[in-house]
């Protein structure tokens, strides 16, 4: 179990587009493990790669009842629109709301490197949405259409 410190804004490191990845190594692996042990110890519902300082296309994601990996993430359909609050472990002194699609299809590469499609509606949606962003160098304050200290 490795658990990182969470990276978080200004660091520049959370404005790069990170690039794919090309080959899932050994390396890789251990970049997804260590994210998912971050999340959970950090109690979050997603993280990317570039909130533990590794800028690579991987995020990981519990909405409170499954564990999603997903390497080169994408997303190939959206639909509608809901507006909610969110906030981020990188951005730890803030909440938004944030216009996203109401319903995605998104698809990658699980960690055996075979291509995976997964459909989410809602705040599964959202959180896809929100961690894919991460991946672009967005963070959820960019795109708030209203922001509050916390
Ligand atoms: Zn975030």
């Amino acid at each position: 179990m490795a658990v990182y410190n969470i990276v978080t804004v200004p660091d520049p490191i959370l404005r790069q587009k990170a690039p794919k990845v090309e080959k899932i190594n050994a390396g890789v692996l251990r970049v997804m493990d260590n994210m998912r042990d971050t999340m959970y110890a950090a109690d979050g519902v997603g993280l990317a790669a570039p909130q533990i300082g590794v800028s690579k296309r991987i995020i990981v994601i519990d909405p409170g009842d499954q564990l999603i990996e997903m390497i080169n993430p994408q997303i190939i359909y959206s639909e509608g629109e809901q507006t909610a609050r969110e906030g981020c472990l990188s951005v730890p002194d803030l909440v938004g709301w944030c216009k996203r699609a109401q319903r995605i299809t998104v698809r990658g590469l699980n960690r055996n490197g075979e291509e995976i499609e997964m459909e989410a509606t809602d705040m599964l949606a959202r959180v896809f949405q929100h961690e894919i962003d991460h991946l672009d160098g967005i963070v959820f304050p960019d795109k708030a259409i209203q922001t509050k200290k916390i």
